[in-house]
């Protein structure tokens, strides 16, 4: 996690929403908004870490004591770390005080949190991800360097592929192959590589498995990694040898619904808006029975966040909040197809951080 952030200032803003929303105790574990707020990242396991900050004052990082050393020392938090022997929910229970209303990360495990509303009975326990996703929603600039930073990784990787010999390889074989790039162009961590071939291609998040691409496939490969804690996500399309004109015509129709959603995507518009560009394009071409899935998603600290570019999702866009645009059209047994970049909501309209060509590949 990147140092540049400025910790206090987040803290402050959690403590005015929560004083808004009438919540006297925030509990922060697992997941991305204890480092959001602390710049630090608790490991998943067993051993409870948990952050307890109330509506006022100065929060506790409660963390195993085997973990203490590598906690930063910073003046946003006060660091307790507990013995093997002790009970780190009771402490917690402890430490909330006889809160009314507590907010709990949406990710806490339940052999935590059914035993802290055991012990705190009087507590009234909400889910923290709406108060948090308020807060991560829109972002910093040292934010968007990270992304961007992360989205030119994989933007590097994409040449790459097209120059890969694609026929006779199994998706596995590639998938490696892809997480492999993703680190040697500048990611920290490659998180995922989907290589979804032939009538793989038209299950969206296939698992890429023993397949042998051959020629006539289409390759759907999405993947992303991290820099400085932020997610990269990018999709391209790849072809082996020659496409039918079916493929051709589908794939310019998803090429100007993407281009479309982009440029729908502005300040002051409603998230659902951009997905029903992009839908539209896709349905006046005939293939809208084959969209099976919103047009995107937010990126940040998580891979998939606030906010989802999704019919119902009403709340408008503003400047700084970063978000996939990936529509995709899918026939199943047949192929498949998505092209995906990262956009960021301007002052005046949307920039792509992803840059990389994102006309069909031809491979062999
Ligand atoms: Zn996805
Ligand atoms: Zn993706
Ligand atoms: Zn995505």
């Amino acid at each position: 996690m990147a140092d540049q952030f400025d910790y206090p200032a987040r803290v402050a803003a959690a403590q005015a929403l929560m004083a808004d929303r009438d919540i006297d105790a925030l509990l922060l574990s697992v997941g991305s908004d204890l480092p959001y707020l602390a710049g630090y990242t608790a490991m998943v396991n067993e051993r409870l870490t948990m952050l307890v900050l109330p509506a006022a004052g100065q929060g506790i990082l409660l963390v195993p004591e085997l973990e203490a050393p590598r906690i930063v020392v910073n003046n946003t938090f006060a660091v307790r770390a507990w013995a093997e022997t002790d009970d780190p929910v009771g402490i917690v229970a402890e430490l909330m005080g006889g809160a009314s209303t507590a907010a709990i990360g949406d990710q806490t495990w339940s052999r935590f949190l059914l035993r802290l509303q055991t012990l705190s009975a009087g507590t009234q326990f909400v889910q923290a991800g709406h108060l948090m996703a308020a807060l991560r929603l829109v972002k910093e600039p040292g934010e968007i360097a990270l992304l961007r930073a992360a989205a030119e990784a994989v933007d590097r990787v994409v040449p790459r592929l097209g120059a890969l010999e694609f026929a006779g390889r199994t998706e596995i074989d590639l998938s490696r192959e892809v997480r492999r790039m993703t680190v040697e162009e500048g990611s920290d961590f490659a998180t995922f590589a989907i290589v979804a071939s032939g009538p793989n291609a038209a299950s969206p998040h296939h698992e890429p498995a023993g397949r042998v691409i051959a020629e006539g496939d289409s390759v759907v490969v999405d993947f992303g990694g991290t820099v400085g804690g932020y997610c990269s996500d990018t999709t391209r399309t790849f072809h082996v040898g020659e496409p039918t004109d079916e493929f051709v015509d589908a794939y310019s129709v998803l090429h100007q619904a993407q281009e479309a959603g982009v440029a729908a995507a502005a300040p002051g518009v409603p998230a659902q808006e951009v997905d029903r560009v992009t839908r539209s394009v896709i349905e006046q071409a005939g293939y809208g029975e084959f969209f099976i899935h919103r047009t995107g998603h937010g990126i940040g600290l998580d891979g998939h966040e606030d906010p989802y570019i999704v019919e119902g999702n009403t709340d408008l866009l503003r400047p700084g909040m970063a978000f996939s645009v990936e529509p995709g059209i899918y026939v199943p047994g047949r192929f498949g197809m998505r092209i995906e970049d990262i956009v960021v909501a301007t002052d005046d309209g949307s920039a792509r951080l992803n840059l990389s060509d994102r006309s069909l590949h031809m491979v062999q």
